[in-house]
């Protein structure tokens, strides 16, 4: 989908608000990051980039381009763990002395950075191969998933921020919310005054954010429902009257509400389509993630995977479907014979007008 340009005054709108949008390489599909330079006091910048040279050039460029060097920051502020958003934190908080904020829940995994990443690599593995990945592609993805973690660094967090608090600036005060989702540690910032949200990668204009499983934060070792989890999030957020939502990619959203919808419509319909497939015959979730991606559901497995268990959660947690264990592969199954038509709603409260198609 071609992105809509964004209205010549919505820019102004962000702009009178001293905020500046800078646009750091990644090496990631997602291409771009989008973070977000606060003239205020203290200057802050929210989210710095992946670890590389190249993002680290580009940032102090673009930041000289405003008339501020890297050493001028004073605050920085972490939007969630995945490793596009904060790998550059560490490097511009030695080098500007900034203070490094994020939520507190997220804070041990920012200052353990990497440590854990043997757990969460063994924990993926035994996730895909239950759901029906085979150990040759799983051992491959764990390589590609190694390599990928030099682009993060761990940062020590001066200042943990906590869900449902204000954080005051000179102009500005902004309210933190916690939204739990696309990541366990997803955070936002509500400027109440003027209607604009920092969201991050909570919602994205031109693509759906997604819910990847996930680690618990707490360390716990139970599964949590990503997709169910981020919808909750999503309802929280479609009640803000935001005018503006700053996005971690991509252009902002200038109709949240509609956006919203339009997800929760995504949701469901992708949710009865894998119910359709499930009715069929029962299948793991790695033979659902082909039959709806072919060669992708391969090279891009785990991705794949919580997309497919994040709305088949949807399907078990309605009653529709349940799992079956062979001992060796989780596969999915229907509980009845029970048709799409008769699904109802499987995102309660998510939008009262969803418009079937
Ligand atoms: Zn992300």
């Amino acid at each position: 989908m071609k992105e809509a340009e964004t209205p010549p005054e919505v820019w102004e709108r962000i702009s009178e608000a001293g905020i500046r949008v800078l646009r750091i390489p990644t090496p990631f599909q997602v291409g771009r990051v989008n973070t977000y330079l606060l003239e205020d006091e203290p200057l802050t910048l929210i989210d710095s980039g992946p670890n590389s040279g190249k993002a680290l050039d580009e940032l102090e460029r673009q930041l000289e381009a405003l008339g501020h060097g890297i050493e001028d920051l004073e605050l920085l502020i972490i939007t969630h763990q995945h490793i596009d958003h904060l790998g550059l934190v560490d490097i511009v908080a030695k080098r500007s002395g900034a203070e490094v904020a994020a939520l507190d829940k997220l804070a041990p995994f920012v200052e353990n950075f990497g440590a854990d990443a043997e757990r969460d690599d063994e924990e993926a593995a035994a996730l895909m191969l239950r759901h029906g990945i085979s150990e040759e592609v799983v051992r491959a993805l764990r390589q590609v998933t190694g390599s990928f973690r030099a682009w993060g660094s761990k940062a020590h967090v001066t200042r943990p921020l906590h869900d449902g608090e204000p954080l005051e600036l000179r102009d500005r005060r902004l309210e933190v919310q916690h939204r739990p989702g696309h990541s366990p540690s997803d955070t936002v910032f509500w400027d109440a005054d003027r209607r604009i949200l920092i969201a991050a990668d909570h919602l994205i204009k031109h693509i759906s954010s997604n819910p990847l499983i996930s680690r618990p934060l707490d360390g716990s070792a139970e599964r949590t429902q990503a997709l169910v989890t981020y919808l909750e999030s999503l309802k929280r957020t479609r009640e803000l009257p935001a005018d503006i939502v700053l996005a971690g990619h991509g252009e902002p959203v200038t109709d949240h509400v509609a956006l919203i919808d339009e997800r929760f419509r995504l949701h469901q319909r992708r949710a009865e389509k894998l119910y359709r497939l499930i009715l069929e015959e029962p299948r793991t979730g790695h033979e659902l993630a082909q039959s709806l991606w072919g060669d992708v559901a391969v090279t891009q497995a785990f991705l794949t995977l919580s997309e497919v268990i994040g709305h088949v959660d949807l399907l078990v947690n309605s009653g529709h479907v349940r799992e079956t264990d062979d001992g060796k592969v989780l596969r999915y199954e229907a509980t009845a014979d029970t048709s799409v038509d008769q699904l109802g709603d499987l995102i309660p409260g998510g939008n009262p007008a969803v418009e079937r198609g």
